[in-house]
């Protein structure tokens, strides 16, 4: 099996196997050959990952600023000295194309490595002035342990969005990746450990959702970031309740994408594309339903339909293909499970639909127009390539049928008028929001979701406020008078 990994688990600065727990098969979602074997951690093994993130941690967060986040930059650096090796990897553990993650998975994580690892230095607390000279200071204190635990879109990037934070700020982590793509997280902690990281600052175990739930259930852990569907996100809040712990919720959306009349065509199919298929449509943030104004419908579906017939689907290997498969086979069949519900309650499917044939997980760039606000296909996150096309006629009527979704993750405007597309975006109920563009998420600015798509934000120095706590420390330099 080509990329077997050494172990299944990463604890305390080196691999280890449990042979004991349950098989976890990995499969290349082009072929669906098993390109590893793990097995998912016992309950020894979550022990030995709880202990060593205990016991590292205290020394981990007296250690100055500067000097931990040397280590997550070279840590980065690391990782873009392996950019090919690594984007490999997650390819296949993944299936999307090479070329897409030689420039948006691993470099992405480099990002979050490389930007929080310049922050940890700078990370301070405040002088308070009180009467007669007392006074008090803050003093930002990391949280302890804590669990991040990750979606099968984007493995490695997500492992680093949450590691590069938590550990900037002095804390240690435990990283449970889906267990559909466990194999980039451990690359990870081999980074982080070769730049210097002690031993026991950022573990790894691989498990089912049992094991994730173990983990946040433990009264040691004080922090849980899960990146996630909306279900597995109520489970976990509900189970980080019992221990009043902090929660960082990254879940699903059903986002809107509008496009005016008098939007630059070329620009607002783009959007559309990067929107709708990239990675196959297992994006979070994704502009599934498309509102595109009666005026520019014909032209837009046109010049999609053309670009959509020059996407290039095949081996993900091939540095020349641009859409790969889904995920899985169970993945395929719930997308096609939603096609099919388009089509009963009177969608029109107007372009793809299909499941390819031969072996791997492929399923064609798909577009619903005469889509209602009410059909399945536009209220449910499909996670996979399906587009809702959706016509509008007024600035008005658009914005209040975007926001009538449970969800608030993302939504995107096209137009040529930015005084109108700045109170669009003011409009918006979502926490990410863009103005002729859809889909970046760089480090420096807040990412996250409103509303049932999330709690919390990562990125930015925003995400240093999710991984501390502020100490508040009163100071007397007077008399202390008491009443008796
Ligand atoms: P799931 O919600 O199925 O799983 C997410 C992770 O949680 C997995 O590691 C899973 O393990 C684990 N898990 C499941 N049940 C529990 C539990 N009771 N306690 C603790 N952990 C548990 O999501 P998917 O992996 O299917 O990813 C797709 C979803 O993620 C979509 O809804 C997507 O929108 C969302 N997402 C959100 C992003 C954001 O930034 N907002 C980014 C990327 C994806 P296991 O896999 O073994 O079940």
């Amino acid at each position: 099996m080509k990329f077997q990994p050494m172990a299944s688990h990463f604890i305390d600065g080196k691999y280890v196997e449990s042979a004991g727990g349950e098989e976890i098969d990995v499969f290349y979602p082009a072929t669906g050959e098993i390109i590893a074997r793990l097995h998912a951690a016992t309950p020894a093994v979550v022990e030995q990952a709880l202990q060593s993130a205990m016991n590292a941690q205290k020394g981990w967060g007296a250690m100055t600023g500067t000097e931990r986040g040397r280590v997550l930059r070279r840590a980065a650096d690391i990782l873009r000295a392996r950019n090919y090796e690594l984007s490999e990897l997650e390819t296949h553990d993944t299936g999307k194309p090479i070329q897409e993650t030689l420039v948006a998975d691993v470099s992405a994580g480099a990002d979050a490595l490389e930007y929080f690892g310049g922050l940890a230095g700078s990370l301070t607390g405040e002088y308070i002035p009180l009467s007669n000279g007392d006074f008090a200071f803050t003093t930002p204190e990391p949280l302890g342990v804590c669990v991040g635990i990750g979606a099968w879109n984007y493995p490695i990037q997500i492992a680093c969005s949450k590691a590069a934070p938590a550990l900037a700020c002095g804390n240690t982590m435990i990283f449970k990746p889906s267990e559909t793509t466990p194999l980039s997280a451990l690359k990870l902690a081999e980074a982080l450990m070769e730049a210097g990281a002690p031993s026991g600052v950022f573990n790894v175990v691989q498990g089912y959702g049992d094991v994730g739930a173990a983990l946040v259930l433990d009264q040691r852990v004080a922090k849980v970031s899960l990146t996630g569907s909306v279900p597995t996100g109520r489970k976990v809040y509900a189970a980080a309740a019992q221990g009043m712990k902090h929660v960082t919720m990254e879940l699903g959306g059903k986002s809107p994408l509008i496009v005016f009349d008098d939007a630059d065509l070329e620009k607002s199919v783009s959007g559309a594309i990067l929107g709708n298929f990239f990675s196959s449509g297992q994006v979070c943030s994704n502009g599934t339903r498309v509102f595109v104004q009666r005026g520019i419908k014909t032209a837009f579906l046109e010049r999609l339909f053309s670009r959509l017939a020059s996407a290039k689907i095949g081996d993900p290997m091939d540095p020349d293909v641009n859409f790969g498969p889904l995920i899985s086979g169970r993945q395929v069949e719930i997308v096609k499970a939603y096609i099919a519900k388009g089509l009963a309650e009177g969608a029109r499917l107007v372009y793809g639909g299909s499941q390819l044939d031969g072996p791997g997980f492929y399923l064609q760039p798909t577009v619903f127009t005469d889509v209602t606000d009410e059909m399945t296909i536009a209220l449910e996150e499909i996670f996979g390539p399906v587009m809702s096309v959706l016509e509008f006629e007024t600035e008005e009527e658009v914005v209040v049928r975007a926001n009538a979704t449970e969800f608030g993750l993302a939504a995107g405007v096209f137009t040529k008028d930015l005084v109108r597309a700045h109170r669009v975006a003011k409009d918006f109920e979502a926490g990410t929001c863009y103005i002729n563009t859809y889909n970046v998420s760089p480090v420096e600015a807040p990412f996250g979701g409103s509303k049932l798509s999330g709690v919390g934000r990562e990125n930015s120095k925003l995400a240093l406020h999710h991984y501390t706590e502020m100490k508040t420390v009163y100071v007397s330099m007077n008399e202390l008078r008491a009443p008796y």
